[in-house]
């Protein structure tokens, strides 16, 4: 399991969330997909330990535990885990 940060927070993008985390596993960024654009906070789900910190510090709920994500948001899971891996990606080939 991890946390997932949807699409309330693009726009806002707080960023109390990351004053909390104790894993430094959530950042900023924009990504493309699906002809939209995402400008927000995103949560690496292979370093989240699922403490739950940000999700209560979120002011405009955004955050939700990847089992719990409301159905309009699903696919922001793999979206969040998108952002990491192409992040990743690009710093290979740097
Ligand atoms: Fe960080 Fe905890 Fe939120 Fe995971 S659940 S992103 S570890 S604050």
């Amino acid at each position: 399991m991890a946390y997932v940060i949807t699409e309330p927070c693009s726009g806002v993008k707080d960023g109390g969330c990351v004053t909390v985390c104790p894993c430094d596993c959530i950042q900023p960024g924009t990504l493309e997909a699906d002809g939209k654009i995402y400008d927000q906070f995103f949560i690496d789900p292979d370093h989240c330990i699922d403490c739950g910190l940000c999700e209560t510090e979120c002011p405009v709920n955004a955050v939700f535990a990847d089992v719990d994500v409301p159905k309009p948001w699903q696919h922001l899971v793999a979206l969040n885990a998108d952002f990491f891996h192409r992040t990743r990606a690009t710093d290979a080939q740097d």
